[in-house]
């Protein structure tokens, strides 16, 4: 069992068999989550003009402080005519061109009457000329997935559009003889099939459009077909079927259909048995039909092959550092991913650890690396940990 690769190293080989996908321009309003494949640089210098930070009034430094003539007023959206002379003021709100001739603006709570302000410095409460980013400099770099502060960014810099990794396509297939649709009743020996919903949602959240195929019976040909028709995509996820039991077929059909296996079996609980092939270009993952399984099984290897196909700098896991709250105890062998609830830094194993305890892992929100090796990891133990 000690010659089973550990998640780093079966991590190492999942990436290896990547190979980035093509990229497509889309609205930037329609980019939430997708990877950036050519740089966001500006379209022109943001702020545009030197604008005034405040509502209040535009000025002379050098007249302050001191009793001024307001001779206009300069609102967001206009341009502003003529220039400021000595002595002279413009009424001005927060966002409006600084006119000609002014220097600073004195905010309206620094200023009486009409009008006798405060001493300001140059420069004070004006927002210059491309301040925040020059035209044509780079807002946001290739490799960034888009978030909200991305894409906000992008539109202020006047970018309307944005060449972004085309969204791995992913096909989802569960596979036993027991699994049902929920909403229908159960018959002897037969579960609610989750993984496929389970898995549809982890494969979205990471930008893949996703296919989820109806759930085969443990039958070769039923199993097969459904297999060959998900080696078609970019990323076909099984859910069981790669243990050693009798039923468990999908190696052994995947092999058949010309994947070829890169490993099956990691040293890590749960999710042990999990299975990565490839055929041409489509990752395949086998993972183990027991939910809890999946889901790590996902985290650790699905969700960083999906950021590395649409080439983001940084694919992860993006583990964060914690406290375990409590003592636990390692695994010889494997490498353990604990179900916790965070609070803080502290992480709180919840009760029910075992792989079928999808409904116990639904309070949790951090997923714990317990390292292997001998003994107990101490309450308070620097660990590592994925949000979930
Ligand atoms: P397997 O990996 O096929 O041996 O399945 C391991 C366990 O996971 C068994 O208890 C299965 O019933 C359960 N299981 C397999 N696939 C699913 C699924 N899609 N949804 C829920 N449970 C599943
Ligand atoms: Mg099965």
């Amino acid at each position: 069992m000690s010659s089973l690769p550990g998640i780093e190293e079966a991590l190492l080989q999942v990436l290896a068999h990547v190979v980035p996908l093509g990229a497509e321009e889309v609205p930037v309003a329609e980019a939430a989550g997708r990877v950036l494949a050519e740089p966001g640089t500006a379209a022109g210098d943001l702020p545009p003009f030197d604008s005034s930070a405040m509502d209040g009034f535009a000025v002379r430094a050098a007249d302050t402080p001191g009793a001024l003539r307001v001779v206009g007023q300069s609102a967001a959206g206009g341009p502003f005519e003529g220039a400021l002379a000595e002595g002279e003021a413009v009424t001005i709100s927060t966002g409006a061109v600084v006119p000609a001739g002014a220097d600073a603006v004195v905010p309206v709570e620094r200023a009486t009457g009409e009008v006798t302000v405060e001493r300001v410095e140059r420069g004070e409460n004006v927002r210059p000329t491309g301040g925040d980013v020059r035209a044509g400099e780079v807002v946001v770099e290739v490799g960034t997935v888009l978030r909200p502060a991305q894409l906000g960014a992008l539109a202020a810099a006047g970018v309307p559009r944005v060449r972004v990794a085309r969204r791995p396509r992913a096909v989802v297939l569960p596979t036993g003889s027991e699994l049902r649709p929920p909403g229908t009743p159960l018959g002897p020996g037969e579960i609610y099939e989750s993984n496929s919903v389970l898995l549809a949602a982890q494969l979205a959240s990471a930008g893949a459009e996703v296919t989820v195929l109806p759930p085969v019976a443990d039958d070769e040909d039923a199993t097969r077909d459904a297999l060959a028709r998900g080696l078609e995509s970019d990323v076909l996820v099984t859910s069981g079927g790669v243990s050693v039991g009798p039923h468990d077929l999908v190696r052994r059909l995947l092999a058949e259909l010309g994947a070829r296996e890169v490993f099956w079996r990691v040293a890590v609980k749960p999710g042990k048995p999990v299975a990565y092939a490839t055929r041409g270009d489509t990752l395949v993952f086998g993972l183990p039909g027991n939910p809890v399984s999946s889901f790590v099984g996902f985290e650790l290897f699905v969700r960083p092959a999906l950021r590395a196909l649409q080439g983001a700098r940084d694919p992860g896991p993006h583990w964060l550092p914690g406290r375990l709250s409590v003592a636990l105890r390692r695994n010889d062998h494997r490498d353990e991913l604990v179900r916790a609830r965070r609070s803080g830094d502290l992480l709180e194993p919840i009760v029910g650890q075992e792989s079928h305890m999808i409904a116990r892992s639904a309070a949790a929100d951090a997923l714990v690396l317990v390292p292997r090796g001998d003994g107990m990891l101490d309450e308070g133990a620097q660990v590592r940990w994925l949000q979930i």
